[in-house]
């Protein structure tokens, strides 16, 4: 069957869109896929009728973190047919229409531009509450695209990803000010990877011998804790890996009158969950990153 996108219009595809969040970072690595991606299925747990959209054309990491490498779009008479993982959580991503993903996708503006649109247009994807869309970093032609396609139809705002570090903050403010000239709400702020969290079994202990080597004492410490101490086996370990003594994304926040909307840590489940393109939510491991996210879309 074929369908005549020309004759849709973005408004018209986007009329069955309740909202429409972006998800934006200053710097590349920040875990800005990551945090979209897990949006999204935990919208997706509440029952909401989600829409995952990857823009960042020359990266696309959305397929790897919900698990969907290697699937193909498919065009029906009502447009390209997004990926489901659920029948309430579709993705699409330029990902899925690359014949190597190990091969570079070398584009100018006009042509991502191309592109940003006729996801927009030609996508069916039917009613949604939510559609999330996971840009790359940075305030480039990406951007100033979904902006310009979107803007008409209302967006509802954007949530900027950062970690802790001055460096990324910097680059938040320019993000921060990128919102407030095209006019869009900036939802808040999130700092990912705030501090390093896991149970405390799940760290590596290691001794430096008088010779000066390590060798590697965790098993004997996990006897000894199981032995004498069994009170400490269910305890959780906090440690400040980036330096946030200029007060983080909060004070930022404050700064640039904008939301914070919380700190997720930095946790090694949360990552194998995103590696492995699963949701942290229905994880016990993921119990402490998993809460931080709960409580950020609570205050969305
Ligand atoms: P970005 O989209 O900002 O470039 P990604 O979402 O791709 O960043 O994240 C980069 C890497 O960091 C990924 O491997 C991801 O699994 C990992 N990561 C992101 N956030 C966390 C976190 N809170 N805890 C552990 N690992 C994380």
């Amino acid at each position: 069957p074929h369908f005549f996108p020309d004759l849709i219009s973005i408004a018209e595809r986007m009329a069955t869109v309740k909202h429409k969040i972006l998800v934006l970072s200053g710097k590349g690595g920040v875990g800005k896929s990551t945090f979209s991606a897990q949006l999204a299925f935990a919208l997706a747990a509440m029952d909401f009728q989600v829409g995952l959209l990857d823009i960042d054309i020359c990266g696309p990491s959305i397929p790897k973190m919900l698990g969907l490498e290697g699937q193909d779009v498919h065009q029906s008479n009502l447009g390209w047919s997004p990926v489901y993982i659920e029948s309430n959580l579709g993705v699409m991503s330029i990902g899925f229409m690359l014949p190597n993903p190990d091969e570079a996708v070398i584009w100018r503006g006009p042509r991502k531009n191309g592109l940003i649109k006729q996801f927009l247009k030609d996508v069916y994807w039917g009613e949604l509450d939510f559609l999330v869309v996971d840009a790359p970093p940075g305030t480039s032609d990406e951007h100033i695209s979904i902006v310009q396609c979107l803007k008409a139809t209302g967006i509802d705002g954007a949530i900027i990803v950062t970690t802790p570090q001055q460096v990324s903050l910097i680059d938040v403010r320019k993000e921060v000010s990128f919102c407030k000239t095209v006019g869009v709400k900036v939802l808040g702020v999130v700092e990912n990877m705030s501090s390093l969290c896991q149970p405390l079994l799940d760290m590596k202990f290691l001794k430096t011998t008088e010779a000066g080597e390590q060798t590697d004492v965790t098993e004997w410490v996990g006897e000894y804790i199981r032995e004498k101490a069994p009170e400490l086996l269910n305890l959780i370990t906090y440690s400040e890996v980036f330096d946030s003594s200029g007060g983080g994304a909060a004070k930022m926040c404050r700064e640039m009158d904008v939301p914070f909307l919380g700190k997720v840590p930095l946790d090694p489940q949360l990552c194998k969950a995103a590696e492995e393109g699963r949701s942290c939510f229905g994880d016990q491991k993921c119990g402490v990153s998993a809460s931080a996210l709960k409580k950020i879309i609570e205050k969305l």
